[in-house]
């Protein structure tokens, strides 16, 4: 199985609405577009993502969920007893991006229906790479027309964010050129994040005897499914501590 670009995507979106708050199978609902009382008492079904895979079977909506995490687009941590689903850093380099994105097109249709100073609060608090990469985007842009919301929004946010908003304006008043290599470098980027890491047998070293063992794929997707950290022993060591 290959997920693809559209699908990996779309299972990140649904994904970064409960990261570290809810495991596989509610990824799942959200994506199938389950009405149960915990998807609607988060207003889940307000995600974009929300019934994307909606004439899917859940089972194969769960098999998709594990090839994101085979292939390095998301992990599982354990908060107390529970599995969490977490982006990888790759996972996140995605997101971060087309979250982004989904910002600005958000701005195009305010824009658009004309809406004058909408509450800037809601950017606030926001993952702070996310939100620096938005504000370069609106940069990249060249359109003056985003200016007001960025006044609006200045007005609102920490000294960190307020400083790139204010470069952000200057930028855009005076028209000034942006770096396109770094534009593409970013696109590229992307892409390459996009073909994900196909999983392949490790070597390990034991910690007990010293042998080498081989921690195969199908091991570390149980593994990884269970949340647990690599094995530290070969399996003779294994089972003479634990047989
Ligand atoms: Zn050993």
């Amino acid at each position: 199985m290959k997920l693809s670009e559209s699908d990996i995507r779309t299972i990140l979106r649904a994904a970064d609405d409960i990261i570290g708050q809810g495991g596989r199978s509610l990824l799942a609902k959200i994506l199938k577009g389950s009405r149960e009382k915990k998807v609607l008492q988060y207003e889940l079904d307000q995600c974009p993502a929300y019934g994307c895979f909606h004439s899917a079977k859940l089972q194969d909506v769960i098999d998709k969920i594990d090839w994101m995490i085979d292939y390095d687009f998301l992990d599982i941590e354990y908060s107390g007893k529970l599995p969490m689903v977490v982006f990888t850093e790759r996972g996140w380099q995605i997101e971060s991006d087309q979250r982004a994105d989904e910002l600005l097109s958000e701005w195009n249709q305010w824009v658009a229906e004309g809406r004058q100073s909408p509450d800037m609060g809601y950017l606030k608090d926001r993952n702070r790479q996310m939100i620096l990469l938005f504000i370069e985007k609106v940069r990249e842009t060249q359109d003056r027309k985003y200016i007001s919301y960025l006044q609006e929004w200045e007005k609102i946010d920490y000294k960190k964010v307020r400083a790139e908003i204010r470069a952000t304006i200057k930028a855009l008043e005076a028209n000034d050129p942006i770096n396109q290599e770094v534009v593409q470098k970013r696109k590229e980027s992307i892409k390459e994040a996009l073909e994900g890491s196909a999983p392949q047998d490790l070597l390990l070293k034991c910690w007990e005897c010293g042998k080498r063992f081989t921690f195969t794929v199908g091991e570390q997707h149980f593994y990884k499914q269970k949340g647990f950290v690599h094995p530290k022993r070969c399996e003779e060591c294994r089972d003479r501590r634990y047989g």
